[in-house]
């Protein structure tokens, strides 16, 4: 097993400033509504921070196992906010399976934060200032101020780019936790576990163990909102419907979707932001530069 006595100081670009405050009492572990016998976080994942494990680090599925609901900050007698240290243990992760480098980047320079959003916001200007036709201000004009046939090639080229990262990432998060646990997983398994899968997508019923259940239907709006727009999205692509001068009424189905969409996402990601203005909630103590930027862009 290799150590690596610098890896506080790498964790700490990621949000990890208190690692070494942390005695290892246990009782974040003892009182975390997620932590079993057989996944025991986060005491034991923050010895591995002070050790500096790395390898032990990279394949660990514990930092993903945690929602972050906060419940250990209250208990933590040294101040050394467990639940913080287990989230920029997940930022340094996404780091180590993105192959593109980029993450890394915009998790841990300002200048790269403010390129990349800056690329996409004038490669959407530029996008809509060559293709746009005649501009009409008396009334909305979708149709020729966003065309579709404009629209939509850009959302495939940006979809496809984004989905070779993401699967990319896929992968290689598969194979650092394959690497280290020297097991082989039948497919058949895969297969059954498919239903979990499917359950916990939808449900996010784990969330539900913490005690503040408000935390849990304020996250499952986000995600049902975000999924609900990502779908009716993909039904646009191939039906056209929404970029018209004639939408459909009000009580058509994608419609109420979207509307409930809207309501579901606004509201989350605004009670999200005046909870990170307030710093009341141990889960909205500490923010990184990416939570705002995560935050703003969805709301
Ligand atoms: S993070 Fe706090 S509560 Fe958890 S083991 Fe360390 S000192 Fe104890
Ligand atoms: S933040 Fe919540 S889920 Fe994560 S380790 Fe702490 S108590 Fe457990």
């Amino acid at each position: 097993m290799r150590l690596n006595v610098e890896f506080t100081t790498k964790l700490k670009k990621f949000g990890a400033e208190s690692t070494y405050e942390c005695f290892n009492c246990g009782n974040c572990t003892a009182i975390c509504p997620l932590s079993t016998n057989d996944e025991q976080f986060p005491r034991k994942f923050i010895r591995y921070l002070q050790l500096g494990l790395e390898d032990k680090i990279k394949s660990s599925i514990e930092p993903w196992l945690c929602y972050y609901c906060g419940e250990c900050q209250q208990t933590c007698p040294r101040q050394a906010n467990p639940g913080e240290l287990m989230m920029s243990v997940r930022r340094y992760l996404t780091t180590v399976y993105d192959w593109t480098g980029l993450s890394k980047r915009l998790y841990t320079s300002t200048a790269w934060k403010f390129f990349s959003v800056g690329i996409l916001f004038f490669a959407t200007l530029l996008i809509i200032y060559v293709y746009h036709g005649p501009i009409v201000t008396e009334h909305t004009e979708l149709e020729t101020f966003a065309p579709a046939e404009i629209v939509h090639p850009a959302g495939y080229v940006f979809g496809t780019v984004l989905a070779v990262i993401l699967l990319g990432n896929v992968y290689r998060m598969y194979r650092y936790i394959m690497s280290d646990n020297n097991i082989k997983i039948p497919l058949s398994i895969y297969i059954q576990e498919l239903w979990t899968l499917i359950k916990h997508f939808t449900t996010q019923a784990r969330l539900r163990l913490c005690e503040n259940k408000s935390l849990w239907l304020k996250h499952w709006l986000l995600m049902s909102g975000y999924t609900a727009a990502f779908i009716l999205v993909q039904v646009d692509i191939l039906t056209f419907w929404s970029l018209t001068n004639n939408p459909p009424p009000a009580w058509h189905p994608a419609k109420l979707l979207w509307t409930y969409a809207t309501i579901a996402m606004l509201y989350a990601t605004t009670v999200a932001i005046i909870g990170r203005l307030k710093k009341e909630e141990p889960v909205h103590q500490y923010s990184h530069s990416t939570d705002w930027m995560f935050l703003i862009l969805l709301w």
